[in-house]
């Protein structure tokens, strides 16, 4: 089913038939990959004979630095087909969003008109790529797959996910509810996704603030076909880190928010001291000790937040993300 489209100017129109590579991350994944690449396959066959795509639409599997015979599915699978599987092998293991990376840069390069990005387990409905095509085709440069319920999910994963969303919308990134990497890009999309340089990716925070017209894809979310997750909590927790400490530095604002409150706190322990000294009922020590310690506290968390609002400065700077994205130039 294809959701909200935000415009109608079509993206898709002057490609035909328009060539299509499929980009799927691989850690540790040889038990399962065979199945994907087959089930893919049919997907692919059933979008050039229905969808009318080009016939030299193709698979990419990215390697990350995969320690089980992961590479060897790709290179057996290339070499049975070397139309329709290609391979990327990373050197090392440099983690999902860099590896999908570095598979969406060479979808670009190779020319390909659009890439659509999916975890190698088949957990992203296979068939919703032939909505996020049509959806394309009829003017969304990006179409976000999104989960259509969580009813899969543990009630501690639910309502972490619920609050990680709450939290990056009050943090002022935005981000698509509900969409992990299950995603198609134009051309056009993945060349301004190419000039972002950071090293720190959080691509569910940069495409959303690509702009361009977008579209959604409800699916289904499967159970893995093969092999576990390698998302464990310790990961999701830093993943979810890396995704508000790469768009926000809210945080350092509340540092000194509560450096301020620390202060105020303390000076108004200093009055109702000084209030007691004047009516005879002070406590001995209590006052400097309180007084101080709130209002030295306050004043050290303070400084502490406008060091960290340059360190912010210097932050932004140094990623030097593109001051703007030209979408059309007539
Ligand atoms: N993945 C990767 N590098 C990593 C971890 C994961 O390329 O360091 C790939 C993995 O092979 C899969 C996708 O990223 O294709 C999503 O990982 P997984 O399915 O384990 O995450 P989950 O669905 O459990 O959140
Ligand atoms: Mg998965």
């Amino acid at each position: 089913m294809i959701g909200e489209l935000d415009t109608t100017s079509t993206a898709a129109d002057n490609r035909t038939p328009p060539r299509i590579m499929l980009v799927i991350p691989c850690y540790n994944e040889e038990p399962g990959l065979r199945t994907t690449a087959d089930e893919l396959h049919k997907i692919l066959q059933q979008l050039i004979d229905v969808c009318q795509i080009d016939e030299h639409s193709c698979m990419l599997f990215v390697d990350d630095g995969s320690q089980d015979g992961t590479w060897n599915v790709i290179r057996t699978l290339h070499d049975e087909d070397s139309e329709l599987f290609h391979g990327l092998k990373l050197a090392h293991n440099k983690g999902h969003q860099n590896a999908l990376f570095a598979g969406l840069m060479h979808a670009l390069h190779s020319q390909a008109d659009a890439a659509i990005s999916m975890d190698a387990d088949l957990q992203d409905d296979p068939d919703a790529v032939a909505d996020m095509v049509e959806a394309w085709r009829e003017g969304a440069e990006i179409v976000y797959g999104v989960r259509d319920n969580r009813e899969t999910d543990t009630a501690f994963k639910r309502s972490t996910a619920h609050m990680f969303y709450a939290l990056m919308k009050g943090l002022g990134t935005e981000t698509v509810p509900d969409h992990a990497d299950y995603r198609l890009m134009s051309h056009t999309t993945l060349e301004a996704l190419s000039q972002y340089h950071e090293s720190n990716l959080f691509l569910r925070g940069i495409v959303p603030s690509l702009g361009f017209p977008t579209a959604k894809v409800y699916y289904k979310r499967g159970e893995r076909v093969a092999g576990e997750s390698k998302y464990p909590l310790r990961k999701m927790v830093a993943f979810a880190v890396q995704g508000i400490t790469s768009f926000s530095t809210k945080p350092l604002g509340l540092i000194t928010g509560t450096g301020v409150v620390s202060v105020v706190v303390g000076i108004a322990m200093l009055i109702y001291t000084l209030v007691s000294v004047c009516s005879g009922n002070a406590v001995a020590g209590w006052g400097s000790m309180m007084c101080s310690m709130w209002i030295l506290g306050g004043l050290i968390l303070v400084a502490l937040g406008i060091v960290g609002e340059y360190i912010a400065k210097i932050y932004i700077e140094v990623k030097a993300r593109p001051r703007y994205i030209i979408e059309e130039t007539i």
